[in-house]
């Protein structure tokens, strides 16, 4: 049986293995795309202390990558499918092993949402998008939309700017939700237009997206904006799916813990953008690794104690 395992090669998932191989657990971090998680497609991190030109989020991970290798932390690239949390042993299936262990970090972070309107699903690739650093290059002096009025959606559409000849930034309120650095400089770009009180409603075009049918909240205007792009950044969901109906959760599926990342179960713990919480930075997703860590380290040591 290991001592733990962690679900989850992002900051909040690395920053706990760093600690438990320091501390000499018998640890497993299980990651099934390779190291990052959200991280690995930001152009540039600004806001993590310790880098004053900022860093990119490629690089960022690198180093953590790096770092915990220096230590022996085991990572194995498999996709967990199943769960079993009980006060005891923890079951961890993937698809490829069976593990047990005495205790159990979620660190599996959160993935975009959807806008959930006619013709998403079908022009996903093919001119919507969820990630500017991975399509922006794509959009060369063209025009795109971006939905969503937080800190995601000013920060990638000012990234936009250095590709596409317009961003339009559609919101569904008058006001942004964004930083206010972020905010002064998305109002500065003269590459960046508002669209306020307004929201989609449909993704048109043929083979690849031609435009985005849009409606105004207040007057019901109803009116078509030709893009090529649309690039939805309206928030996130928690990647609970392997949690659901066994751990506590708040009203938006994230998980809840206490101050020292214990959820509902004894001896499983959880970190980064996957908990309940009000602000997801890599800062805050560090800070949580580390603390699930140590947490767990003394939980194993009360169960060796009785
Ligand atoms: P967010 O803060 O939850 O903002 C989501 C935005 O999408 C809001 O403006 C919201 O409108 C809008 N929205 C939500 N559902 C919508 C829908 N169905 N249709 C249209 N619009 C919708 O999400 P986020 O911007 O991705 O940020 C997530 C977290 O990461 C935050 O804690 C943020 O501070 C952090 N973050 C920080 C940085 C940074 O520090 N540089 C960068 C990126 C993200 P309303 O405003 O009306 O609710």
């Amino acid at each position: 049986m290991e001592d733990l395992i962690i679900i989850g090669a992002a900051p909040a998932g690395l920053t706990a293995g760093l600690y438990a191989a320091r501390a000499r657990l018998n640890t497993i971090l299980l990651e099934k795309l390779s190291p990052g998680g959200q991280l690995i497609t930001t152009d540039l991190v600004e806001n993590y202390p310790g880098f004053p030109e900022g860093i990119s989020g490629f690089e960022l991970v690198d180093r953590m990558k790096r770092q915990v290798e220096k230590f022996e932390l085991e990572i194995r690239n498999q996709e967990v499918v199943r769960l079993e949390l009980n006060k005891g042993k923890k079951v961890i299936v993937t698809d490829r092993e069976e593990f047990e262990s005495k205790a159990l970090i979620l660190a599996c972070g959160a993935t975009p949402r959807k806008l959930g309107i006619q013709g998403e699903a079908i022009f996903t690739g093919k001119g919507v998008s969820y990630c500017a650093t991975c399509d922006g290059p794509f959009y060369r002096d063209q025009e795109v939309a971006v939905i969503g009025g937080g800190d995601t959606a000013v920060e990638e559409a000012l990234f936009l700017t250095r590709f596409a000849s317009k961003v339009h930034i559609v919101h569904r309120r008058d006001e942004l939700r964004a930083t206010r650095l972020l905010q002064e400089r998305g109002l500065a770009s003269e590459k960046i237009a508002f669209i306020w009180d307004t929201i989609p409603t449909r993704i048109t075009g043929s083979t690849a997206v031609e435009g985005v049918d849009l409606k105004n909240v207040k007057t019901g205007k109803e009116f078509h904006l030709p893009v090529e792009g649309v690039f939805a950044f309206i928030g996130y969901s928690p990647n609970n799916d392997l949690v659901e109906g066994q751990l506590e959760l708040d009203e938006y599926g994230f998980v809840l813990t206490n101050n020292d990342m214990e959820t509902s179960v004894p001896g499983v713990f959880a970190a980064g953008d996957i908990r309940s919480k009000l602000l997801r930075q890599v800062s805050t997703a560090v800070g949580e690794g580390a603390t699930a860590a140590f947490a767990a380290e003394r939980y194993i040591e009360s169960l060796e104690t009785g």
